[in-house]
């Protein structure tokens, strides 16, 4: 191998490991304030958290990545005694965020027992590694924040560096994607996008950070469901004494007692049962869903040769390949029937396009290939 070429890894060899003791049935719970703003406030959400005694970790930002620099940016490493403090007098588990070599250091310093990468972090190879390097050699646990767009290979490029760096436990949390439009999210959570990260690292913990998903409170509960029936492996919830007050982050956090019941109203559902009647019931059904499957591909298949004659056709009378007003009625009546068959217009959006699309590269192929009587 030539020196100093980069040592490949592969993700299927990589063995990382739980961060936490996870109970079957019972979702991981992180919870703190979005930042530890005084010693009073970190400690009086941690005991009010502590008694309800199911926070696996108590989170607290200490240096915080604020959009402008007038905003409040965190108090600094003198935080971190607080959070120190809060080990001492809860017993509770601390975790921070950190972005580069100081904060690392720092942290490490004062005991903060997982340290976590923030999605302004993740989005930067060169900070990312920076925080590596400076891990390098202590395996302390890690959780990495999606980063701020939806580009999962950025994701698991911090996964990679990180475990290159020696750390085994590795968490990520899914915090929602920007968004510049109309949403009711803060950011929009494009859950396809964790649910495929989950495919490739089947056995790492998964966390949906709720708060920074919604950017309200009312929404908190249901985006936390949804995580659940996605089988994620726990919650990360901006948890502040008077939410109000708070000096980041104010309209996303709720209390502790909020916090409580938003747990308690949680249904958490089994990823499979031994009941036979829903063995057989469950293997019919896929059974359909396989079959419709197999024939959808089928007609898409007749759609794409059908596409290709109509490419021959347009070439030999020198037409172009898009009809924008064609297109504009196919997408027109789709949409139409789409809601007659309770599809969402966003949906048959992403897949008539889809189709429109694998339809142009074909007529492409056909229009430059050198004589239409062949590529019949
Ligand atoms: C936070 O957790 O307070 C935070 C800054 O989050 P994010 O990196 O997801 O924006
Ligand atoms: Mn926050």
């Amino acid at each position: 191998m030539l020196e100093g070429l980069p040592i490949k890894i592969d993700i299927m060899e990589m063995n990382i490991r739980p961060i936490f003791d996870k109970k079957p049935g019972k979702p991981i719970v992180i919870a703190g304030p979005c930042s530890a703003e005084t010693e009073e406030q970190v400690l009086k959400a941690a005991h009010d958290l502590a008694k309800q005694g199911n926070v696996d970790l108590f989170r607290s930002g200490i240096w915080k990545p604020r959009t402008r620099p007038n905003a409040f940016e965190g108090v600094g490493a003198v935080g971190l005694g607080w959070l120190k403090k809060v080990k001492e007098e809860t017993g509770m588990k601390v975790t921070t965020e950190v972005a580069n070599q100081q904060h690392v250091y720092e942290a490490l310093k004062f005991g903060i027992d997982v340290l976590w990468l923030g999605a302004r972090t993740t989005v930067n190879p060169f900070s990312v590694q920076e925080v590596a390097d400076a891990i390098k050699g202590v395996d302390v646990p890690v959780l990495i924040k999606n980063p701020i767009n939806p580009d999962l290979k950025l994701w698991i490029g911090a996964i990679e560096r990180i475990y290159k760096a020696g750390v085994t436990k590795i968490g990520v949390i899914h915090r929602g994607f920007s968004y510049h439009g109309q949403t009711q999210y803060r950011n929009v959570p494009r859950w396809q996008i964790p649910i495929e990260l989950k495919r490739q690292f089947p056995q790492i913990e998964i966390i949906c950070d709720n708060s920074h998903i919604c950017g309200r409170r009312d929404t908190l509960l249901s985006v936390a469901q949804k995580a659940m029936d996605l089988n994620f492996d726990g919650v990360m919830t901006e948890v502040h004494p008077t939410p109000d007050d708070a000096w980041s982050d104010a309209a996303q956090q709720i209390t502790p007692l909020q916090f409580g019941e938003l747990l308690n109203q949680l249904q958490i559902r089994v990823t499979s049962t031994d009941d036979p009647e829903y063995k057989d019931t469950i293997d019919h059904l896929r059974h359909e869903i396989d079959e419709i499957d197999d024939e959808m591909l089928n007609i898409l298949g007749r759609r794409m040769q059908l596409s290709e004659k109509i490419g021959e056709y347009k070439k030999r009378n020198n037409i172009t390949i898009l009809q924008s007003a064609r297109w504009g009625e196919i997408l027109e009546k789709a949409t139409t029937l789409g809601k007659i068959k309770g599809l969402s217009e966003e949906f048959v959006g992403v897949i008539l396009k889809a189709i429109h699309q694998e339809s142009i590269n074909h007529q492409e192929k056909i229009m430059s290939s050198e004589d239409v009587s062949k590529g019949a």
